[in-house]
């Protein structure tokens, strides 16, 4: 009871809960720091990679005159090394947005069967290795959603399960509508290397990526999904995954339907 503290144990809680007030705020700054410093150092380092490569090529086309097929491929290797900055400052300029709270997410109504046909298409133009199957609820109401970022995002998870199943299998992207809870669920299964339970949790923090002998050598910045769940929760969703080490994942995203008006 209050009854219980003197002013002079009052006086020193107080002494006590400025002092630990103080430490907080100290400790909070450090882990922004060391923040900032691992974006910095992950983000040259990732910008470093294609850009050598990019000069490289460049000063061989200056320097040689090589037959039309190899001056094709180094000038691929051009374009391709440069999509990757370009992907790498989006994800940049987009954790930088949502850092400082300026998420602009831009809620409308969504005809999702737009979206997906878009990212399939693209999703299928880019392997030959992996078959694409689609099963998507028919008479699926509209959902209310920022249309591009949830493209973005579906993408983004369309070609996860693209890189992370080198050896090829089915993709499939799923869609159904969640009439008790009101939200459209949309999964993207792959046949991949899968993810440990131990890992799981951490996937959608800022540059997480899985060191495993499986995943040298597939490319990224580990900030697509945390990208994926600050913008599919700033949308009043949810983004989560069920996965098996070595036998495949499904990556899971629920957003709100539309309260009225079906679109098909
Ligand atoms: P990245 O650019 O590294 O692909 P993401 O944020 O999209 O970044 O994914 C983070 C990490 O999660 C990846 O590096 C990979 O280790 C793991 N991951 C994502 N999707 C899958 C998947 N479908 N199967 C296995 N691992 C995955």
């Amino acid at each position: 009871t209050r009854q219980d503290f003197s002013s002079n144990d009052m006086f020193l809680l107080q002494g006590i809960a400025s002092v630990a007030a103080i430490a907080l705020h100290s400790a909070m700054l450090i882990r922004d720091v060391s923040v900032r410093d691992t974006f910095v150092s992950v983000a040259s380092h990732e910008l470093r990679t294609p850009l050598t490569s990019i000069l490289g090529y460049a000063d061989l086309l200056l320097r040689r005159n090589p037959p039309d097929a190899t001056k094709k491929q180094w000038i691929k290797n051009i374009f391709d090394n440069s999509q990757r900055i370009s992907a790498m400052v989006d994800d940049l300029l987009n954790v930088s947005r949502i850092h400082s709270g300026r998420l602009n997410i831009k809620l409308e109504n969504v005809r999702l069967s737009d979206v997906f046909e878009e990212t399939v298409d693209l999703i299928k133009e880019s392997t030959k290795k992996h078959e694409l199957a689609v099963n998507i609820e028919p008479e699926l109401p509209d959902a209310l959603a920022d249309r591009d970022k949830l493209s973005q995002v579906i993408g983004n998870l369309l070609s996860n399960a693209v890189k992370y199943s080198p050896n090829g299998g089915q993709i499939m992207l799923s869609v159904h509508y969640d009439l008790q809870q009101q939200r459209i669920v949309v999964g993207v299964t792959d046949e991949g290397i899968g993810i440990d339970r131990a890992d799981q949790d951490s996937l959608f923090t800022t540059f997480k990526r899985i060191q495993r002998p499986e995943t040298q050598g597939i490319r990224g910045s580990g900030l697509g999904l945390y990208i994926a769940k600050e913008w599919i929760e700033a949308m009043g969703g949810e983004i989560w995954l069920e996965s098996e080490l070595n036998k495949g994942s499904t990556f899971f995203i629920a957003i709100p339907a539309q309260k009225s008006g079906k679109s098909g």
